[in-house]
């Protein structure tokens, strides 16, 4: 695909498996990151030694400004982005009772809020082209709720809700809007998990194993490519069966 593509939380987990199975198909890859700059810098670095184009950018998502910068670097950088994966996103376990005003407000800011900055901004570039991919990463948790994460599950739901409105409104434009909504995926995100409760998942899981970052990375490229071109508005589930 000689395409230019923009990841956000490209630099770890999902985000980086995603990030290196765009750029081996032929994108152009910025790898957005907030926190992890050296992670971004050195997955650039392994890709660019491999002769593929890949830069980074930080900017957190939360934050227009930073988002709209973002979007620049890459049209003045790599050329304006025909393909946006918005995956960054963060999560938390805590009893509905104990979730504070600021942690609902951090959930939906970084989870919901985040991929309407970012899918705005790159339609700056995709409108006129008439021309673009748009991937939210949701979750499982999206689909059926999860308990002891009803901020997490509320906002990955809005996400299928923007994903479903906005692919109406930009289907006639030649934009797909879609989303990929993993089950559970052996990334950093797990890390508050024991043992004990990822072995019960596992168990949980019909095809026995966990996901990898590939087994969603796989998904988005083909969102992304010119074979999912009939396709908007879904939401892909690599989940192993855990959700049917
Ligand atoms: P990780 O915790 O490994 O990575 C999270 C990523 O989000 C990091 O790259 C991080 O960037 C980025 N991020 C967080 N906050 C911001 C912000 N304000 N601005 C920009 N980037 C930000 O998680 P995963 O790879 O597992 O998760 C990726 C996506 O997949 C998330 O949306 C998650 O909700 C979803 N998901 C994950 C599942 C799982 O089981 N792992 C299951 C279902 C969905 P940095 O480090 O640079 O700050």
């Amino acid at each position: 695909m000689n395409k230019t593509a923009i990841i956000t939380g490209g630099a770890r987990g999902i985000g980086a498996q995603t990030t290196r199975v765009l750029a081996q198909s032929g994108c152009k890859v910025l790898i957005n990151y907030h926190r992890s700059k050296a992670e971004a810098d050195k997955l650039a670095g392994e890709l660019c030694a491999s002769g593929f184009d890949a830069g980074v950018f930080c900017a957190d998502v939360t934050v227009r400004s930073e988002v709209d910068a973002m979007t620049a670097f890459c049209a003045e950088t790599f050329g304006t982005p025909d393909i946006l994966v918005n995956n960054a996103g963060i999560a938390q376990s805590a009893l509905f009772t104990d979730i504070t005003y600021a942690d609902w407000q951090k959930m939906l800011d970084v989870n919901l809020t985040g991929v309407f900055h970012c899918c705005q901004s790159a339609l700056k570039f995709m409108l006129p082209k008439k021309s673009g991919k748009i991937i939210n990463i949701s979750s499982v948790w999206g689909m059926v709720g999860a308990s002891c994460e009803v901020h997490y599950s509320a906002a990955k739901a809005g996400v299928i809700g923007l994903t479903k409105a906005l692919a109406k409104e930009l289907a006639p434009s030649g934009i797909q809007v879609n989303c990929v909504a993993p089950g559970v995926v052996e990334t950093d995100m797990l890390s508050g998990f024991s043992p004990e409760e990822l072995a019960c998942l596992k168990k949980e899981t019909p095809v026995g194993r966990l996901g990898n970052p590939s087994d969603v990375a796989r998904c988005v490229l083909f969102l992304s490519s010119g074979g999912s071109d009939f396709i908007t508005g879904q939401v892909i589930s690599p989940n192993g069966g855990f959700v049917i």
